[in-house]
């Protein structure tokens, strides 16, 4: 290598090495995961000139995939193209791989924190040379560290969102959780021109399930219900509690003409409950409700209390016309 080429090499990884701190300082103020998986698998590639990041995430329990899921959100579709959770991810060095087609050159890095294995990242390119065995990784490698150091993070500071969010006993959205996602929902349903559809219920006799059984069968019961809610949904719905025994659902994109079969389909569910007293005696539930389809409109705003005071009124008709049974709320 002659002085010129040497100078010219100096000059490149100077400039590497400045657009590389300037990534990382974006990378070190994500504080929700769709910053930082925005930042990771689109901006990663805009701003180094490659041609998709992939993310590959050790998530032996799920929680990840759930708290990544809903974060992005349907919206996010293509992102969601670009992460896979494996309980077990193979532990590798930094090193240029093989790429999925239709890219010619790859390489991976493994995302170390504290001797934690968290995954790795794979950067691909269209290029048959940018990526070369043998090739120096070291730039990459420190990348890598700070992507992991980022990722527990933007973990620990969504699980803390998340606990502000959520009801302790059920771990179904408390009401300021819920308040967030009609919110959103509805914005996106403004951009988007997507309906959702809300279903609000409440179990029948419940003061009378604590009367028989003692609350802490009542309280096995709302745990019970709020999972086999969940059951029965999509990842991307939302269960919230908005009192005691009352709950509501939001069902982004749910059609108008889906929406009973939906219905049927809840109220089934909390049909089969099986929920024990503290003698092993099974406790019949059922609730009553009430469900809506939403068609947000551009420069129309309609609050989730709004919402919430028309599926009352006909929950309330629901309880006088003997419960056990859920009302379309007409429009
Ligand atoms: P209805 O069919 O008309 O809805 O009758 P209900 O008995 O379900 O309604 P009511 O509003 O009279 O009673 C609600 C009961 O829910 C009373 C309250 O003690 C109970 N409750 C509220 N929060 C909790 C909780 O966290 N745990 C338990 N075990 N019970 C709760
Ligand atoms: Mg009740
Ligand atoms: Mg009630």
């Amino acid at each position: 290598m002659d002085l010129t080429e040497l100078l010219e090499n100096a000059r490149r990884n100077e400039a590497l090495l400045k657009r590389l701190q300037a990534f990382e300082l974006q990378l070190l103020s994500c504080q929700t995961w769709l910053d930082f998986l925005t930042l990771l698998l689109e901006g990663l590639p805009d701003q180094f000139d490659l041609d998709a990041a992939t993310l590959k995430v050790c998530d032996p329990d799920g929680e990840l995939k759930a708290a990544m899921l809903q974060a992005l959100d349907i919206d996010q579709g293509v992102l969601l193209n670009q992460l896979e959770f494996q309980s077990r991810v193979p532990i590798i060095e930094a090193q240029a791989v093989t790429p999925p087609p239709p890219w010619k050159s790859g390489l991976a890095l493994p995302l170390m924190r504290n001797d934690l294995y968290l995954g790795q990242l794979r950067l691909y390119s269209n290029s048959n040379d940018r990526f070369q065995p043998g090739m120096a990784t070291d730039f990459m490698q420190h990348l890598a560290a700070v992507i992991a150091a980022c990722l527990v993070m933007v973990k620990q500071s969504e699980e803390q969102a998340r606990l502000a969010l959520t009801d302790p006993l059920t771990g179904a959205e408390n009401r300021r959780g819920f308040e967030r996602a009609y919110c959103r929902e509805w914005s996106r349903g403004q951009r988007q021109y997507h309906v959702f559809a809300m279903i609000l219920m409440d179990i029948d006799h419940f003061k009378q399930v604590n009367d028989v059984h003692g609350h802490g069968t009542g309280d096995r019961v709302l745990k019970h219900l709020c999972k086999t809610l969940k059951g029965v949904m999509r990842p991307t719905d939302h269960v919230g509690r908005l009192g005691g025994e009352e709950f509501a659902l939001i069902l982004p994109g749910c059609q108008p003409d889906q929406l009973d079969a939906v219905v049927s389909r809840v109220q089934k569910a909390i049909h089969g409950m099986e929920v024990k007293n503290d003698h092993g005696k099974v406790v019949p539930l059922t609730a009553s409700g009430s469900y809506i389809s939403v068609t947000p409109r551009p420069h129309q705003e309609l609050k989730l209390a709004q919402v919430l005071d028309f599926l009352d009124s006909y929950l309330y008709r629901a309880k006088k016309q003997g419960r056990d049974r859920f009302l379309s709320v007409e429009q």
